[in-house]
Protein backbone atom coordinates (compact mmCIF):
# COMPACT_ATOMS: atom_id res chain seq x y z
CA UNK A 1 0.00 0.00 0.00
CA UNK A 2 1.03 3.85 -1.11
CA UNK A 3 1.18 5.82 2.01
CA UNK A 4 2.09 9.69 3.17
CA UNK A 5 2.05 11.15 6.52
CA UNK A 6 0.18 14.51 6.66
CA UNK A 7 1.54 16.31 8.98
CA UNK A 8 -0.15 19.16 10.79
CA UNK A 9 1.21 22.29 12.55
CA UNK A 10 -1.16 24.48 14.80
CA UNK A 11 1.09 27.08 16.84
CA UNK A 12 3.65 27.33 13.70
CA UNK A 13 0.79 28.86 11.24
CA UNK A 14 0.65 31.78 13.40
CA UNK A 15 4.03 32.96 13.28
CA UNK A 16 3.88 35.59 10.11
CA UNK A 17 6.76 36.12 8.25
CA UNK A 18 9.13 33.77 10.60
CA UNK A 19 6.78 31.12 10.07
CA UNK A 20 8.48 29.50 6.67
CA UNK A 21 11.69 29.34 8.67
CA UNK A 22 9.54 27.18 11.47
CA UNK A 23 7.98 25.19 8.27
CA UNK A 24 11.73 24.45 7.37
CA UNK A 25 13.11 23.57 10.84
CA UNK A 26 9.72 20.96 11.23
CA UNK A 27 10.80 19.28 8.03
CA UNK A 28 14.37 18.82 8.68
CA UNK A 29 13.42 17.37 12.09
CA UNK A 30 11.19 15.35 10.30
CA UNK A 31 13.48 13.82 7.80
CA UNK A 32 16.50 13.91 10.81
CA UNK A 33 13.98 11.54 12.92
CA UNK A 34 12.96 9.58 10.07
CA UNK A 35 16.74 9.24 9.04
CA UNK A 36 17.70 7.73 12.42
CA UNK A 37 14.97 5.41 12.10
CA UNK A 38 16.28 3.80 8.90
CA UNK A 39 14.43 6.07 6.45
CA UNK A 40 15.19 7.89 3.40
CA UNK A 41 12.03 9.46 2.41
CA UNK A 42 10.79 12.84 0.87
CA UNK A 43 9.60 15.69 3.48
CA UNK A 44 7.71 18.34 1.24
CA UNK A 45 6.13 21.21 2.58
CA UNK A 46 3.03 22.02 0.40
CA UNK A 47 0.30 24.77 0.76
CA UNK A 48 0.02 24.59 5.06
CA UNK A 49 1.03 20.93 5.97
CA UNK A 50 3.89 18.98 5.90
CA UNK A 51 3.90 15.38 3.41
CA UNK A 52 5.69 12.57 3.82
CA UNK A 53 6.34 10.33 1.25
CA UNK A 54 6.44 6.75 2.74
CA UNK A 55 5.85 4.75 -0.24
CA UNK A 56 4.97 1.46 -0.19
CA UNK A 57 5.40 -0.01 3.79
CA UNK A 58 3.65 -2.93 5.41
CA UNK A 59 0.44 -0.98 7.58
CA UNK A 60 2.24 -2.12 11.14
CA UNK A 61 5.44 -0.27 9.98
CA UNK A 62 3.57 3.07 8.84
CA UNK A 63 2.16 2.66 12.12
CA UNK A 64 5.33 3.06 14.10
CA UNK A 65 6.78 5.69 12.28
CA UNK A 66 3.43 7.23 13.02
CA UNK A 67 3.83 7.18 16.43
CA UNK A 68 7.25 8.04 16.43
CA UNK A 69 7.05 11.04 13.90
CA UNK A 70 3.68 12.44 15.84
CA UNK A 71 6.45 12.97 19.04
CA UNK A 72 8.76 15.74 17.33
CA UNK A 73 7.93 18.99 19.00
CA UNK A 74 6.19 21.70 16.62
CA UNK A 75 3.60 18.67 15.30
CA UNK A 76 -0.42 19.45 16.09
CA UNK A 77 -1.61 16.24 14.24
CA UNK A 78 -1.11 14.16 11.93
CA UNK A 79 -2.29 11.15 9.99
CA UNK A 80 -1.21 8.70 7.95
CA UNK A 81 -3.07 8.41 4.31
CA UNK A 82 -3.51 5.69 2.07
CA UNK A 83 -2.81 7.60 -1.44
CA UNK A 84 -4.21 6.96 -4.51
CA UNK A 85 -2.65 9.24 -7.17
CA UNK A 86 -4.41 10.78 -9.60
CA UNK A 87 -1.77 10.02 -12.26
CA UNK A 88 -2.59 6.46 -11.35
CA UNK A 89 -6.00 6.15 -11.19
CA UNK A 90 -7.35 9.30 -13.15
CA UNK A 91 -10.37 9.98 -10.52
CA UNK A 92 -11.52 12.92 -12.23
CA UNK A 93 -12.07 11.50 -15.71
CA UNK A 94 -15.92 10.93 -16.56
CA UNK A 95 -17.02 7.62 -14.65
CA UNK A 96 -14.36 7.19 -12.78
CA UNK A 97 -13.70 3.78 -11.04
CA UNK A 98 -14.14 4.18 -6.78
CA UNK A 99 -13.61 0.39 -6.36
CA UNK A 100 -10.05 0.48 -5.35
CA UNK A 101 -11.73 3.25 -2.47
CA UNK A 102 -14.43 1.32 -1.77
CA UNK A 103 -12.18 -2.03 -1.08
CA UNK A 104 -9.74 -0.17 1.02
CA UNK A 105 -12.89 0.98 3.31
CA UNK A 106 -14.52 -1.98 3.48
CA UNK A 107 -11.01 -3.56 4.96
CA UNK A 108 -10.29 -0.32 7.29
CA UNK A 109 -13.83 -0.65 8.42
CA UNK A 110 -13.16 -4.33 9.29
CA UNK A 111 -10.17 -3.31 11.22
CA UNK A 112 -11.54 -1.10 13.01
CA UNK A 113 -14.78 -2.17 14.33
CA UNK A 114 -15.41 -1.47 18.07
CA UNK A 115 -18.54 -3.10 19.49
CA UNK A 116 -21.32 -0.53 20.88
CA UNK A 117 -19.42 2.57 19.17
CA UNK A 118 -20.62 4.63 16.45
CA UNK A 119 -18.57 5.53 12.67
CA UNK A 120 -19.04 8.58 10.57
CA UNK A 121 -17.45 9.39 7.21
CA UNK A 122 -16.40 13.46 6.12
CA UNK A 123 -15.75 13.25 2.11
CA UNK A 124 -13.97 16.48 1.11
CA UNK A 125 -13.79 17.31 -2.25
CA UNK A 126 -11.40 20.50 -2.98
CA UNK A 127 -10.78 20.01 -7.43
CA UNK A 128 -14.59 20.48 -8.16
CA UNK A 129 -14.06 18.87 -11.76
CA UNK A 130 -14.32 15.13 -9.64
CA UNK A 131 -18.20 14.25 -10.72
CA UNK A 132 -19.20 12.57 -7.93
CA UNK A 133 -20.76 15.29 -5.67
CA UNK A 134 -19.05 14.76 -1.76
CA UNK A 135 -22.53 13.61 -0.74
CA UNK A 136 -23.08 11.17 -2.99
CA UNK A 137 -19.59 9.39 -2.53
CA UNK A 138 -19.94 9.86 1.23
CA UNK A 139 -23.53 7.82 0.94
CA UNK A 140 -22.07 5.52 -1.01
CA UNK A 141 -18.70 4.78 0.91
CA UNK A 142 -21.35 4.87 4.38
CA UNK A 143 -23.34 1.81 2.91
CA UNK A 144 -20.28 -0.04 1.72
CA UNK A 145 -18.92 -0.13 5.31
CA UNK A 146 -23.00 -0.84 6.75
CA UNK A 147 -23.03 -4.02 4.52
CA UNK A 148 -19.13 -5.22 4.84
CA UNK A 149 -18.54 -4.95 8.47
CA UNK A 150 -20.29 -4.68 12.09
CA UNK A 151 -20.34 -1.21 11.76
CA UNK A 152 -24.11 0.08 12.05
CA UNK A 153 -24.39 3.35 13.84
CA UNK A 154 -23.16 6.66 11.92
CA UNK A 155 -22.94 9.44 14.17
CA UNK A 156 -21.59 12.69 12.17
CA UNK A 157 -21.10 15.28 14.78
CA UNK A 158 -19.61 12.61 17.97
CA UNK A 159 -18.46 9.06 16.17
CA UNK A 160 -16.22 7.05 18.04
CA UNK A 161 -14.42 6.35 14.94
CA UNK A 162 -13.81 8.67 11.60
CA UNK A 163 -13.30 7.99 8.38
CA UNK A 164 -11.65 10.64 6.00
CA UNK A 165 -12.04 10.68 2.25
CA UNK A 166 -10.08 13.98 0.52
CA UNK A 167 -9.78 14.32 -3.10
CA UNK A 168 -7.88 16.63 -4.54
CA UNK A 169 -6.46 17.13 -8.35
CA UNK A 170 -3.66 15.08 -7.75
CA UNK A 171 -5.42 12.05 -6.14
CA UNK A 172 -7.50 10.46 -3.31
CA UNK A 173 -6.08 10.61 0.28
CA UNK A 174 -8.02 7.76 2.64
CA UNK A 175 -7.63 8.17 6.65
CA UNK A 176 -8.81 7.47 9.63
CA UNK A 177 -8.43 8.93 13.27
CA UNK A 178 -5.44 11.52 14.02
CA UNK A 179 -2.40 11.28 16.12
CA UNK A 180 -2.49 13.91 18.16
CA UNK A 181 1.35 15.42 18.90
CA UNK A 182 2.59 17.58 21.15
CA UNK A 183 1.88 21.17 19.60
CA UNK A 184 4.95 23.59 20.58
CA UNK A 185 7.75 24.75 18.54
CA UNK A 186 9.90 22.41 16.58
CA UNK A 187 13.60 21.98 18.09
CA UNK A 188 16.40 24.52 16.94
CA UNK A 189 13.86 27.75 16.53
CA UNK A 190 14.49 29.55 19.79
CA UNK A 191 18.16 29.27 20.73
CA UNK A 192 20.10 26.83 23.17
CA UNK A 193 19.92 25.55 26.75
CA UNK A 194 21.95 23.36 28.94
CA UNK A 195 19.62 21.47 31.72
CA UNK A 196 21.17 20.34 35.33
CA UNK A 197 20.10 16.92 35.00
CA UNK A 198 19.66 15.01 38.34
CA UNK A 199 18.69 11.26 38.88
CA UNK A 200 14.85 12.39 39.28
CA UNK A 201 11.52 13.03 37.56
CA UNK A 202 11.60 16.60 36.99
CA UNK A 203 14.70 17.73 35.71
CA UNK A 204 14.13 15.61 32.37
CA UNK A 205 10.56 17.11 32.04
CA UNK A 206 11.66 20.55 32.60
CA UNK A 207 14.11 19.72 29.52
CA UNK A 208 11.52 18.15 27.60
CA UNK A 209 9.25 21.28 28.31
CA UNK A 210 11.89 24.00 26.87
CA UNK A 211 12.89 21.20 23.85
CA UNK A 212 9.13 21.91 23.05
CA UNK A 213 9.40 25.62 23.12
CA UNK A 214 11.67 25.42 20.12
CA UNK A 215 15.33 24.89 22.02
CA UNK A 216 17.94 22.49 21.63
CA UNK A 217 18.67 21.22 24.78
CA UNK A 218 21.86 20.29 26.41
CA UNK A 219 22.77 18.48 29.68
CA UNK A 220 25.01 18.53 32.42
CA UNK A 221 24.99 16.16 35.77
CA UNK A 222 27.26 16.68 38.72
CA UNK A 223 28.06 12.86 40.05
CA UNK A 224 29.45 12.45 43.21
CA UNK A 225 32.42 9.66 41.28
CA UNK A 226 34.18 9.53 38.71
CA UNK A 227 32.59 6.94 35.50
CA UNK A 228 34.68 4.78 33.56
CA UNK A 229 34.22 6.16 29.43
CA UNK A 230 33.81 2.34 28.40
CA UNK A 231 30.34 1.63 30.50
CA UNK A 232 29.29 5.15 30.38
CA UNK A 233 26.11 3.83 28.20
CA UNK A 234 24.77 1.73 31.11
CA UNK A 235 24.62 4.69 33.16
CA UNK A 236 21.14 6.12 34.70
CA UNK A 237 21.74 9.50 33.29
CA UNK A 238 23.41 8.84 30.14
CA UNK A 239 20.04 6.12 29.38
CA UNK A 240 17.53 9.05 30.14
CA UNK A 241 19.43 11.55 27.81
CA UNK A 242 19.44 8.69 25.32
CA UNK A 243 15.37 8.69 25.91
CA UNK A 244 14.85 12.20 24.99
CA UNK A 245 16.87 12.46 22.18
CA UNK A 246 15.22 10.59 20.26
CA UNK A 247 12.68 13.01 20.68
CA UNK A 248 14.95 16.09 20.27
CA UNK A 249 17.04 15.31 18.31
CA UNK A 250 20.77 15.83 18.88
CA UNK A 251 21.26 16.70 22.53
CA UNK A 252 25.20 16.89 25.04
CA UNK A 253 25.60 15.57 28.00
CA UNK A 254 28.52 16.75 30.54
CA UNK A 255 29.24 14.46 33.24
CA UNK A 256 30.87 16.47 35.71
CA UNK A 257 32.62 14.59 39.05
CA UNK A 258 32.42 17.25 42.20
CA UNK A 259 34.99 15.45 43.94
CA UNK A 260 37.03 18.64 44.07
CA UNK A 261 33.99 20.66 46.23
CA UNK A 262 33.00 17.89 48.39
CA UNK A 263 36.78 17.83 49.30
CA UNK A 264 36.98 21.35 49.96
CA UNK A 265 33.71 21.17 52.26
CA UNK A 266 34.54 17.77 53.77
CA UNK A 267 36.12 19.33 56.68
CA UNK A 268 33.18 21.56 58.03
CA UNK A 269 29.70 20.97 58.65
CA UNK A 270 27.50 23.35 57.04
CA UNK A 271 23.91 23.67 57.07
CA UNK A 272 24.16 25.50 53.57
CA UNK A 273 26.24 23.10 51.42
CA UNK A 274 22.96 22.82 49.65
CA UNK A 275 23.03 25.64 48.55
CA UNK A 276 26.44 26.27 47.93
CA UNK A 277 26.32 23.32 45.67
CA UNK A 278 23.41 24.51 43.63
CA UNK A 279 26.04 28.31 43.14
CA UNK A 280 29.00 26.12 42.41
CA UNK A 281 27.03 23.94 40.04
CA UNK A 282 25.53 27.16 38.04
CA UNK A 283 29.02 28.93 37.56
CA UNK A 284 29.92 25.45 36.23
CA UNK A 285 27.45 25.21 34.04
CA UNK A 286 27.68 29.05 32.95
CA UNK A 287 31.54 27.78 32.05
CA UNK A 288 30.09 25.01 29.58
CA UNK A 289 27.42 27.58 28.06
CA UNK A 290 29.82 30.16 27.33
CA UNK A 291 31.52 27.38 25.43
CA UNK A 292 28.49 26.13 23.94
CA UNK A 293 26.70 29.06 23.34
CA UNK A 294 23.82 28.69 25.35
CA UNK A 295 21.92 30.60 26.55
CA UNK A 296 19.91 29.84 29.70
CA UNK A 297 20.20 27.27 32.19
CA UNK A 298 16.97 25.10 32.99
CA UNK A 299 16.51 23.19 36.36
CA UNK A 300 13.80 21.03 37.30
CA UNK A 301 13.52 23.55 40.56
CA UNK A 302 9.43 23.53 41.98
CA UNK A 303 8.66 25.87 44.52
CA UNK A 304 8.43 24.21 47.97
CA UNK A 305 8.60 20.74 46.60
CA UNK A 306 11.38 19.90 49.00
CA UNK A 307 11.79 22.14 51.92
CA UNK A 308 15.14 23.49 50.64
CA UNK A 309 13.14 24.53 47.26
CA UNK A 310 12.40 27.86 48.95
CA UNK A 311 12.24 31.48 47.06
CA UNK A 312 15.27 32.77 49.42
CA UNK A 313 17.33 29.81 47.85
CA UNK A 314 16.41 29.96 44.33
CA UNK A 315 17.75 33.86 44.62
CA UNK A 316 20.63 32.91 46.37
CA UNK A 317 21.35 30.46 43.63
CA UNK A 318 20.20 32.99 40.79
CA UNK A 319 23.07 35.48 42.26
CA UNK A 320 25.51 33.15 41.41
CA UNK A 321 25.94 33.93 37.64
CA UNK A 322 24.85 36.33 35.34
CA UNK A 323 22.95 33.89 33.03
CA UNK A 324 19.21 33.48 33.09
CA UNK A 325 18.41 30.10 35.28
CA UNK A 326 15.15 28.97 34.15
CA UNK A 327 12.54 26.76 36.02
CA UNK A 328 9.65 25.51 34.20
CA UNK A 329 8.17 23.34 36.40
CA UNK A 330 7.94 26.07 39.29
CA UNK A 331 4.46 25.38 39.42
CA UNK A 332 4.19 21.94 38.54
CA UNK A 333 2.78 19.55 40.89
CA UNK A 334 3.93 15.91 41.46
CA UNK A 335 1.24 13.99 39.59
CA UNK A 336 1.24 16.50 36.49
CA UNK A 337 5.38 15.88 36.45
CA UNK A 338 4.85 12.22 36.32
CA UNK A 339 2.13 12.29 33.54
CA UNK A 340 4.10 14.03 31.40
CA UNK A 341 7.33 11.70 32.59
CA UNK A 342 4.92 8.75 31.83
CA UNK A 343 3.85 10.18 28.17
CA UNK A 344 7.24 10.76 27.26
CA UNK A 345 8.54 7.09 28.08
CA UNK A 346 10.76 8.37 30.72
CA UNK A 347 8.57 7.21 33.68
CA UNK A 348 10.41 3.69 33.95
CA UNK A 349 13.95 4.76 33.71
CA UNK A 350 13.69 7.67 36.07
CA UNK A 351 12.09 5.10 39.15
CA UNK A 352 15.47 2.79 38.94
CA UNK A 353 17.43 3.45 41.78
CA UNK A 354 20.63 5.55 41.74
CA UNK A 355 23.30 5.39 43.62
CA UNK A 356 25.16 8.40 43.96
CA UNK A 357 26.44 8.84 47.18
CA UNK A 358 28.40 11.92 48.67
CA UNK A 359 29.81 13.14 52.07
CA UNK A 360 27.46 16.45 51.15
CA UNK A 361 24.24 17.49 51.97
CA UNK A 362 23.45 17.89 55.44
CA UNK A 363 20.43 16.42 57.13
CA UNK A 364 19.00 19.74 57.71
CA UNK A 365 19.57 22.37 54.58
CA UNK A 366 18.77 26.05 55.19
CA UNK A 367 15.48 27.05 53.96
CA UNK A 368 16.85 30.30 53.69
CA UNK A 369 19.97 31.63 52.28
CA UNK A 370 21.34 35.30 52.18
CA UNK A 371 23.74 36.13 49.54
CA UNK A 372 26.22 38.11 51.81
CA UNK A 373 26.66 34.89 54.30
CA UNK A 374 27.01 33.10 51.41
CA UNK A 375 29.61 34.88 49.85
CA UNK A 376 31.77 35.11 52.91
CA UNK A 377 31.12 31.15 53.49
CA UNK A 378 32.93 30.66 49.65
CA UNK A 379 35.46 33.50 50.60
CA UNK A 380 36.43 31.09 53.84
CA UNK A 381 35.99 27.65 52.49
CA UNK A 382 36.24 28.05 48.80
CA UNK A 383 39.11 30.28 48.66
CA UNK A 384 40.17 29.71 45.23
CA UNK A 385 37.13 29.59 43.34
CA UNK A 386 38.80 29.62 39.85
CA UNK A 387 41.13 26.79 40.82
CA UNK A 388 37.95 24.78 42.00
CA UNK A 389 35.91 25.50 38.23
CA UNK A 390 38.53 24.67 36.64
CA UNK A 391 40.26 21.75 38.26
CA UNK A 392 36.52 20.17 38.00
CA UNK A 393 36.08 20.86 34.64
CA UNK A 394 39.39 18.95 33.80
CA UNK A 395 37.36 15.81 35.09
CA UNK A 396 34.43 16.19 32.86
CA UNK A 397 33.04 13.39 30.20
CA UNK A 398 31.00 14.32 27.28
CA UNK A 399 28.40 12.27 26.08
CA UNK A 400 26.27 12.81 22.81
CA UNK A 401 23.29 11.49 21.61
CA UNK A 402 21.53 11.68 18.46
CA UNK A 403 17.80 10.71 18.16
CA UNK A 404 18.76 7.83 20.18
CA UNK A 405 21.93 6.87 19.14
CA UNK A 406 25.43 7.30 20.22
CA UNK A 407 27.20 9.58 18.85
CA UNK A 408 30.51 10.09 20.58
CA UNK A 409 32.05 10.14 24.15
CA UNK A 410 35.22 11.50 25.73
CA UNK A 411 36.78 12.59 28.28
CA UNK A 412 37.28 16.11 27.51
CA UNK A 413 41.09 17.13 28.61
CA UNK A 414 42.14 13.80 27.43
P1 LIG B 1 14.64 16.11 40.12
O1 LIG B 1 14.27 17.52 40.44
O2 LIG B 1 15.47 16.01 38.89
O3 LIG B 1 13.46 15.21 40.08
P2 LIG B 1 15.31 16.13 42.79
O4 LIG B 1 13.93 16.64 43.03
O5 LIG B 1 15.87 15.10 43.65
O6 LIG B 1 15.45 15.61 41.31
P3 LIG B 1 16.49 18.46 43.75
O7 LIG B 1 17.51 18.02 44.71
O8 LIG B 1 15.18 18.93 44.19
O9 LIG B 1 16.31 17.34 42.68
O10 LIG B 1 17.19 19.54 42.82
C1 LIG B 1 16.48 20.50 42.10
C2 LIG B 1 17.09 20.69 40.73
O11 LIG B 1 18.52 20.91 40.83
C3 LIG B 1 16.97 19.45 39.87
O12 LIG B 1 15.73 19.41 39.23
C4 LIG B 1 18.11 19.64 38.89
O13 LIG B 1 17.76 20.56 37.88
C5 LIG B 1 19.20 20.27 39.77
N1 LIG B 1 20.10 19.23 40.32
C6 LIG B 1 20.04 18.64 41.51
N2 LIG B 1 21.04 17.75 41.67
C7 LIG B 1 21.77 17.78 40.54
C8 LIG B 1 22.96 17.12 40.06
N3 LIG B 1 23.58 16.19 40.81
N4 LIG B 1 23.42 17.42 38.82
C9 LIG B 1 22.79 18.34 38.06
N5 LIG B 1 21.68 18.98 38.45
C10 LIG B 1 21.18 18.73 39.67
MG1 LIG C 1 12.82 18.05 42.30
Amino acid sequence: MNYRIIVHYAELALKGKNRSDFVKRLRINIRRKLRSLGYEWDVLSIHDRIFVEAGNVASDQADQVVKEVARIPGIAWLSYVHWFAEKQYRFLQAEPDMKPIHDLIKEMAVQTYQKGKSFALKVKRSDKNFRIPSRQLSIDLAKSIVDNSEWQDVDLQHADQFFYVNISSRGISVHTNKIIGSGGLPVSSTGRVLTLLSGGFDSPVAAWLMANRGCNVDFVHFSASHHQLKDVEDYKISRIVKKISEITGRAKLYIVPYTHFDMALLEHDLAYDLILFRRFMARVAERIMLKDNSQALVTGDNLGQVASQTLENINSMNQAITTPILRPLITYNKEQIIDISKQLDLFDVCCEPYKDCCALISKSPKTKSKTELLSKLETSFLANYEALISDTLSEMTEVVYNFGHLEHKIHVNE
